[in-house]
């Protein structure tokens, strides 16, 4: 069966002038359609690495990447980034920063503009549409990121850390909104965290990435995304079991 997304023998040595450094050595995985992966490993082990990879940015030193059967980088792909900070432009109102990447596609599809509108008004923004992004606290701001990215209908989502500079209550109620928001638009995910509460209460599958040169070292599957109310699923035995697992790996 073909996957969505399917990473096969991928490895990645960057070059400096001096040295070489082998940030992944050899990773597979596949991700399916309205799948919602986390991938967890030390600090430094190519994690963003490997969402470039898969995005396109970067081209793997061995291996391949195909979304749909095509492979990523030679590909003008449908592949949407979310970071840790959110890249609003501070000049540009909430509207204009969510149509960006329409007018950097050059796509003026009135069927995009109403998608865009539905999708302000679905998540509580459009009333904020002509404020500019210092008027929003941080959670406001990374639901226009996402919306932003979500406007180009991206086929698959990836989120490197982007909760990881907001404060503690904000981080965990755009963690509610975020994983709200990518269950009912049905989004392809794959995450990329440091906490493994957040891969553990997200995620259908949970990957756990070696150190540097990085390779696949255990996968854990999950069924807490079924449970609306993130809190709540973190109150269940199955989330404290996946997250011991996880740390065990990790230690
Ligand atoms: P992570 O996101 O897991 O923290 P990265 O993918 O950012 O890790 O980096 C993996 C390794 O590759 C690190 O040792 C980092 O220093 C190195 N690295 C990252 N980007 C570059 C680059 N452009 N040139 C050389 N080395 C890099
Ligand atoms: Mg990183």
């Amino acid at each position: 069966m073909e996957h969505l997304l399917e990473i096969k023998n991928v490895s990645l040595n960057y070059h400096t002038l001096k040295d070489e450094t082998k940030a992944i050595e050899d990773i597979s995985l596949n991700v399916d359609d309205k799948e919602f992966v986390s991938i967890v490993g030390p600090s430094g082990c190519g994690k963003t690495t490997l969402l470039s990879i898969i995005a396109g940015i970067i081209k793997p030193s061995s291996g391949s990447v195909t979304l749909n059967g095509k492979p990523t980088f030679e590909t003008k792909n449908k592949i949407g980034y979310m970071f840790q900070r959110d890249h609003l432009f501070e000049w540009r109102t909430v509207l204009q920063n969510v149509k960006l990447g329409l007018e950097i596609t050059h796509n003026k599809d009135p069927e995009n503009k109403e998608y865009l509108e539905s999708l302000l008004k679905k998540y509580g923004l459009y009333d904020f549409k002509d404020k500019y992004p210092n008027h929003l606290s941080g959670g406001m701001r990374q639901r226009v990121a996402l919306i932003r990215t979500l406007v180009l209908r991206p086929e698959l989502l990836l989120l490197d850390e982007p909760f990881g500079a907001l404060d503690y209550q904000t981080r965990k109620m755009v963690i509610q909104d975020v994983s709200s928001i990518i269950d009912k638009e049905q989004k392809t995910s794959i995450l990329v965290t440091h906490d493994l509460g957040e891969a553990a209460s997200l995620s259908d599958r949970i990957i756990v990435l070696s150190k540097r040169p990085s390779v696949v070292k255990a996968e854990f599957k999950s069924n807490l995304r079924k449970i609306p109310l993130i809190e709540d699923r973190k109150r269940t035995d199955e989330y404290q079991e996946i997250v011991d697992k996880i740390w065990k790996e990790l230690s």
